[in-house]
């Protein structure tokens, strides 16, 4: 048996009904064995494979919150600590009901390449817990965070681990966060990133993750010979990701009909009103009917269905397999000629496949969706050196981050002879890059 397949069934046998992670490392493996092959007996000698794949620590921990009524609730907590062979751990925390060990380890392996395919000095991390922030109030949210950080503080720092935002973490959970880790610590630094501009926040760093999916499409689209310009595009999720990638490809002159949320989504044939949809979802943190009630030409529907809308391009910006098999081939029978992960392995194995044998365009989240885990890093920058810089500083520094990522991503697919597979591109140059750390710091 080769040695990636080895590695394969190692990881399935030794983490048993945790699907989202062996997908993740099922999907890795298949796009570097190439690599792999090259120098397969020295791999295996220096088990690299193994320790890639075994996160460096796993901390899960109780937390224990009072609501509004008085009464005691408990949730559980995660921070993987996956990888830090090129820098601090990095990488966001989630609280969402449907969180576990599973979607936290796919999550925080995802983040290694990633984050080594940004170019910056991060390593990779993830973290979150099994609490839903919706239907809660300020106080009980701020109560959770403060529970939560009574924990985690010991096990993050600046120089060690720096968490995020991720799904139902944004400005108002990592400001909570901040203060309590400040309380506890007594150290004002910059301990987590995606902070409030007032309390060392890097400019935008809230627009970064949708932005740079579309400067990464954009340039995708180009080396191509395509315009995004009066494209129709179909957008997902209706959070952090999806709005500002929204707003930045209607800039670019892209039509963008729709968007969507855990209960239904909208079609707007004039363009998705992203200040309406701010307005609903940041300010009131409402459904999506209230836009449909400002907005009487747009169309509501219930439940599922937003890959039903005839595109030109997908870009699914709100959670982990959310675009299956049926949906690539509604896809790609409307004529749509590429998907753009803006959420974190939003698409199904089956649907990539799919996708990929069809001659569709695919750009992997790890790729494309990296602007924010990068502007994070520029926050991190900004905190060490204690200096901010110009919206524009920063957004630049962004867009040459993205097309450097596919210009990376590109050629490492061209090597090994798969132009065109932007995944096994981007797998390989985030992986090499790391391979080549772990090996000179040693067997750690
Ligand atoms: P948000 O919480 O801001 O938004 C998530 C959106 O997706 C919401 O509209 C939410 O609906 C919807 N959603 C969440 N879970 C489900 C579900 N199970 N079914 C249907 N819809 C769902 O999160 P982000 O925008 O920050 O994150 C979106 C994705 O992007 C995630 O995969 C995340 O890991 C990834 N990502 C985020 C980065 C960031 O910087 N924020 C960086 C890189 C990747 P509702 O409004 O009803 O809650």
């Amino acid at each position: 048996m080769s040695y990636v397949d080895e590695v394969l069934e190692r990881v399935i046998a030794q983490n048993p009904a945790q699907p989202e992670f062996h997908q993740a490392v099922r999907e890795f493996l298949s796009t570097v064995r190439p690599v792999i092959e090259e120098n397969e007996e020295e791999y295996r000698r220096d088990a690299l494979l193994e320790r890639l794949t075994t996160p460096e620590r796993q901390i899960l921990f109780r937390v224990p919150w009072i609501d509004d009524n008085g009464q005691v609730q408990v949730n559980n907590g995660y921070r993987v600590q996956f990888n830090s062979a090129i820098g601090p751990y990095k990488g966001g925390l989630r609280f969402h009901p449907s969180v576990n060990i599973s979607i936290i380890k796919f999550l925080g392996f995802e983040q290694i390449f990633k984050n080594s395919l940004t170019g910056l000095p991060i390593g990779g991390g993830k973290g979150g817990a099994d609490f839903d922030p919706k239907g809660k109030s300020d106080r009980e949210v701020m109560r959770f965070c403060q529970a939560f950080m009574q924990e985690l503080y010991r096990h993050i720092g600046p120089d060690v681990d720096v968490p995020a935002g991720d799904i139902g973490v944004g400005g108002r959970e990592i400001g909570y966060l901040f203060g309590e880790y400040k309380k506890l610590t007594g150290h004002y630094e910059g301990v987590l990133t995606g902070k409030g501009l007032s309390y060392g926040g890097s400019l935008a760093r809230t627009q970064a993750t949708g932005y740079g999916l579309v400067y990464f499409a954009d340039e995708m689209l180009k080396a191509n010979g395509i315009d995004i310009k009066g494209k129709t595009i179909d957008v997902s999720g209706a959070g952090n990701v999806a709005t500002y990638a929204i707003e930045k490809a209607e800039q670019l002159g892209a039509n963008v009909v729709t968007c969507s949320d855990s209960t239904g989504w909208i079609y707007d044939p004039d363009g998705i009103d992203v200040a309406l949809l701010k307005d609903v979802k940041e300010v009131r943190r409402a459904r999506l009917t209230e836009y449909k009630a400002a907005k009487p030409n747009a169309v509501y529907h219930e439940g599922r269905g937003v890959w039903t809308q005839k595109c030109d391009i997908a870009m699914p910006c709100a959670t982990q397999n959310e675009l299956n098999l049926d949906d690539a081939k509604t896809l790609k029978g409307n004529g749509c000629i590429a998907v753009c992960e803006g959420a974190n392995m939003p698409t199904t194995l089956e649907a990539t496949k799919f996708i990929q044998e069809n001659g569709i365009f695919f750009t992997p989240g790890k790729a494309s969706n990296a602007g924010g885990v990068a502007t994070s890093a520029l926050e991190m920058s900004q905190n060490s050196e204690r200096l901010s810089w110009s919206f524009e500083e920063v957004d630049n520094k962004l867009h040459d981050i993205m097309v450097n990522i596919f210009h990376n991503v590109d050629a490492a697919a061209k090597k090994y002879g798969e132009e065109g597979n932007y995944i096994a591109g981007a797998n390989i140059a985030g992986f090499l890059k790391v391979a080549d750390a772990m090996k000179a710091q040693g067997i750690v």
